[in-house]
């Protein structure tokens, strides 16, 4: 069976995976893909200016949360060095859902598992502080991965760890710590995590867009979020 499907059927309801407080209804999609015409003069690499689309975007939806993201081609990772930047070798094609919200935002595990492995990644443009989940189900593995999370969320981790649906896994980190993003959580689902430990690839080149868009599912199959 493959994973696609064994996500989707885990739950036929959404599954939280932000503080309860926010109510289904304030979590809103947001493009930030290069062909959103709104963001053709504005330089979102900068969190404060990427901060204020997110911003205007809430603010017309009346929303507390906006997220999307999923195999996104983004102008959001140019500035940054470790994406490359020699024609289709450009990283700039997202393989998880952003949540755009308040540092601070409450995480939690939106699936029963175990911790793996965790990391602060420091350089500029990746992850900060880093939280991989093992999970079973139905007798196949595969992972989730929370990226851009405060430096505490990592406290009182070890591997083996387990969590439950719904427990409190982390809260999401400032620009300084996260690193250098308007404050968000990276969620992404991996079926192969090839030996990696505290990291894993969240945006791919087009030419490894197949092998990439096969091991990482889109999560919202196992979410359910309405888009
Ligand atoms: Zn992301």
């Amino acid at each position: 069976m493959q994973l696609h499907h064994i996500i989707e059927s885990i739950q036929s309801t959404s599954i939280p995976i932000l503080d309860t407080e926010i109510c289904a209804k304030s979590y809103v999609p947001i493009d930030l893909s290069t062909s959103n015409t709104e963001l053709k003069n504005l330089d979102i690499t900068r969190p404060e200016v990427c901060q204020r689309y997110i911003d205007t975007v809430l603010l017309r939806t009346n929303g507390k949360v906006a997220f999307g993201g999923y195999l996104e081609h983004r102008n959001l990772y140019s500035d940054k060095s470790n994406f490359g930047s020699s024609g289709d070798a450009v990283r700039n094609i997202h393989l998880g859902i952003d949540f755009w919200c308040e540092a601070g935002t409450k995480v939690l595990v939106p699936l029963e598992g175990k911790v793996h492995s965790f990391q602060n990644n420091v350089a500029i443009g990746d992850y900060g502080p880093t939280i991989i989940l093992e999970h079973t189900y139905n007798r196949i593995s595969f992972y989730s991965l929370y990226g851009h999370l405060s430096v505490e969320s990592l406290n009182g981790l070890f591997k083996g760890k387990v969590f439950r649906q719904g427990d409190f896994l982390a809260t999401l980190g400032t620009v300084d710590i996260n690193v250098n993003y308007a404050p968000h959580l990276h969620f992404q689902i991996i079926r192969d995590i090839q030996d990696k430990t505290g990291d894993y690839p969240g945006v791919c080149t087009s030419n490894t867009l197949e092998f990439y868009s096969q091991n990482c599912p889109n999560p919202n199959l196992l979410l359910k979020l309405k888009t």
